[in-house]
């Protein structure tokens, strides 16, 4: 099995040099194990945050040892009955071409008419992340007008796509013309970060709804958060689902100057992790499966070919490189 591993915890940025591609003898199928054959690899934001050798509310990467991460593939080798060779299974042993593991560690992959990648992207981890966000923590109600940011994302274009289905007006925010080409063609009204202050940031984000905002789903924290607090209406919901501009911070960014936008508009916000509702998860599959197979939901996806190119991918998360999902195909 040719995996990648870590040779230290990253200061800022990763470098490329601290991925390392080992290669390892896997040993010989135990009762109950299954080997396969991956065939799409997840990279996803929060790996940086394993990458700093710190418990969070998820175990650190070791030095060493393979990185993990969602991965989708087929069953080549067997020792478990309910997974036959050929099975396609979704598992956390990604980062390598070839993982070996327990049968209790696979889940065959639901039977939606949807290419495979798909259970990494909208309907797998991303996309239960954003309807949960939206729903259980915004509590999301019709009409509301609703602000995305990181809109352009695996998360935020599903949040963004849920919002317009059932709000007012929906501003997503993202970081290249491209980008917000895509969220206009959505029926989004989109608008650039980038070269802009948190003072610009919130006379773009007004111009494109007044009335401002009654649910933000936060992905990126920085100037977007420091903006959108100054667009929210009063009993408006903050959804903090990620901060991706601070990820690669040495030092903690000053906090915004203007929290108290949360007390003078009696705004809430919650923070969340999407494990602890993936008990709704059937739910989710049962809602939105059908509308992605019917094709009434956009899921762009950015697919980097190469196991080598899998660091790569993954930082380029960070320059924005990603419309959609991004992945790894072997
Ligand atoms: P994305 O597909 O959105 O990829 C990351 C995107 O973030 C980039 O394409 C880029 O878009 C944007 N970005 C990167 N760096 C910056 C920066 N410094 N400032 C502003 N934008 C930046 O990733 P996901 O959809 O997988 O994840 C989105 C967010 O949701 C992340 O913060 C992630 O950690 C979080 N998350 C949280 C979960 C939870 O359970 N709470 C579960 C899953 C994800 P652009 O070109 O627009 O800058």
């Amino acid at each position: 099995s040719r995996f990648f591993t870590l040779t230290d915890h990253p200061q800022g940025t990763p470098a490329r040099e601290l991925f390392a591609l080992r290669e390892a003898e896997l040993d010989e199928l135990a009762d109950g194990e299954v080997r396969v054959r991956n065939t799409w690899l997840s990279v996803d934001p929060y790996m940086r945050g394993r990458m700093t050798g710190v418990t969070t509310y998820i175990e650190p990467f070791e030095l060493g040892a393979p990185l993990e991460g969602a991965a989708i593939g087929d069953v080549i080798e067997s020792r478990a009955p309910d997974f036959p060779v050929g099975t396609k299974v979704r598992h956390m042993q990604g980062w390598r071409d070839i993982a070996q593991l327990p049968a209790s560690h696979l889940e065959p992959l639901p039977g939606h008419d949807v290419p495979e990648q798909t259970y990494l992207g909208v309907l797998g981890m991303p996309g239960m992340t954003a309807w949960a966000g939206l729903n259980r923590i915004a509590e999301m109600q019709s009409g509301d007008n609703v602000l995305v940011s990181g809109a352009a994302g695996a998360v935020g274009s599903l949040a963004v796509q849920l919002a317009k289905a059932r709000g007012g007006t929906v501003v997503g925010i993202a970081g290249s013309q491209a980008k917000l080409d895509w969220l206009e063609s959505l029926g989004v009204k989109a608008v650039s970060y980038k070269d802009r202050d948190a003072g610009e940031l919130t006379a773009a984000l007004l111009d494109a709804c007044p009335e401002g905002f009654d649910v933000y789903y936060e992905n990126v924290g920085g100037v977007c958060l420091e903006a959108a607090l100054n667009t929210l209406r009063v009993g408006a919901r903050i959804a903090v689902c990620g901060l991706i501009a601070g990820y690669n911070d040495t030092a903690p960014a000053p906090g915004p100057s203007n929290l108290a936008m949360v007390l003078i508009r009696r705004a809430r916000m919650e923070g969340f992790i999407v494990f602890d509702h993936w008990s709704h998860y059937p739910t989710f599959l049962e809602e939105i499966g059908p509308q992605v197979a019917r094709g009434d939901l956009e899921h762009d996806e950015t697919v980097i070919d190469g196991l080598e190119q899998t660091p790569d991918a993954f930082l380029k998360l960070f320059e924005g490189a990603n419309r959609g999902k991004m992945l790894v195909r072997l």
